[in-house]
């Protein structure tokens, strides 16, 4: 079995990759690779950041690892929260602060068209690969449900009635941008 390390310190994301990713790649999250790290996220752009971390954790372990970031675009915001999607609303990182951000800023606005994109950063063998994955959808004005993290309470992807945050892993895996930047990778480390 292949085993690569997944530079990330999020038990969400870790959970919904291993739910994506078929048996034949064994994926370590950073504490089970025993790696103790805070990897900074200095950069403007989600690609950056990703590459960053991969090159962090490869550097630390010479193994083959990916990393990814995440943001969420909202158009009537000019991208925004975007790569500062985690710290919205303050270094604390609070997903309840930034949502409650966002809902305000999106308060006055008729447009709510947003999307979630994820860059994934691969070093596989000393190479390194990226891969994006993009979720169409709208920020609702309320909260709805309780699974999932981040803004995942008022994001609606295109082709769905309910949040993400009302849904199982494997339905927010229809529609989710990580699972389809996963694919990508997992066709890749396939050939
Ligand atoms: P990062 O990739 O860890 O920097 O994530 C940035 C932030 O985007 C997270 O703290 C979450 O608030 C948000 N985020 C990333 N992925 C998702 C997702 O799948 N659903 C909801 N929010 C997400």
């Amino acid at each position: 079995m292949n085993t690569i390390i997944f530079a990330t310190n999020n038990k969400n994301k870790v959970d919904e990759v291993r739910s994506i990713l078929d048996q034949k790649f064994k994926i370590l999250s950073l504490k089970e690779a025993g790696i103790e790290i805070d990897i900074p996220e200095p950069h403007d752009s989600l690609e950056e950041n990703a590459c960053e971390k991969a090159r962090v954790i490869h550097n630390l372990t010479q193994k083959d690892c990916f990393a990814e970031d995440t943001g969420l675009e909202v158009e009537s915001l000019n991208g925004e929260p975007g790569v500062k999607s985690a710290r919205y609303a303050g270094e604390d990182r609070s997903f309840e602060n930034n949502i409650d951000k966002l809902l305000t800023k999106l308060a006055e606005k008729e447009n709510r068209h947003a999307q979630f994109r994820t860059i994934i950063c691969l070093i596989c063998n000393g190479e390194e690969k990226i891969f994006e994955g993009i979720c169409k959808g709208i920020i609702i004005a309320d909260r709805r449900g309780i699974s999932g993290f981040g803004y995942d309470p008022v994001f609606i992807p295109e082709g769905s009635t309910k949040t993400f945050a009302e849904m199982s892993m494997p339905e927010k895996n229809i529609f989710s941008h990580r699972k389809k930047a996963m694919e990508k990778l997992t066709a890749y480390l396939k050939k």
